[in-house]
């Protein structure tokens, strides 16, 4: 499979480009200054513990509606969680994504996979941590981490200055 582009559900604020649904986004409140705008790409077995924190947490990560919360007075930051393991195949796609991101914007990287290949490290495919990808401000480890570790990744964000 060489020469095939991946596409994946893209973060935007706004319809999405091509017309189609856009992915949920979550907001998440943190101090007093600004609100998170979270997206997870999923993109293996990590991604069920976001899933988790959604559900388990639904005072913390609230779906996002813009038509809801456009009055808000508060700025936004979008946050790009990357939860599973990423490919070298699959690598061009989340810097894509980040690419796409409005600005202010920040990524975490959920898992082991994510941060460092996790237990297929020494596979020839896998990327060995998505920072060789997108800039990562907050790693957050684990195989895999647990919902709550994500809840409190988000308000450690506090403390990261957005870019
Ligand atoms: S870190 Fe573990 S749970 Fe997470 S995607 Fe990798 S193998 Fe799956």
């Amino acid at each position: 499979m060489t020469g095939v582009e991946v596409h994946l559900g893209l973060p935007t604020v706004g319809p999405a480009p091509d017309g189609g649904a856009r992915p949920q986004s979550y907001r998440v409140e943190v101090g007093d200054g600004y609100a998170l705008q979270v997206l997870d790409l999923g993109l293996a077995c990590c991604a069920v513990e976001f899933v988790s924190a959604v559900a388990a947490f639904p005072d913390v990560l609230q779906p996002e509606d813009d038509d809801v919360h456009a009055d808000s007075a508060r700025p936004r930051v979008a946050v790009m969680v990357v939860s599973g393991t990423v490919t070298d195949k699959m690598a061009p796609a989340v810097r894509r994504a980040y690419d796409r991101l409005p600005e202010p914007r920040l990524v975490v990287s959920f898992g082991s996979c994510a941060s460092s290949g996790g237990p297929y490290w020494d596979s020839y495919c896998v990327t060995k941590g998505i920072d060789q990808v997108v800039p990562v401000d907050l790693y957050v480890p684990g195989c895999p981490p647990r919902p709550e570790a994500l809840v409190q990744a988000l308000r450690a964000l506090d403390r990261c200055a957005p870019r």
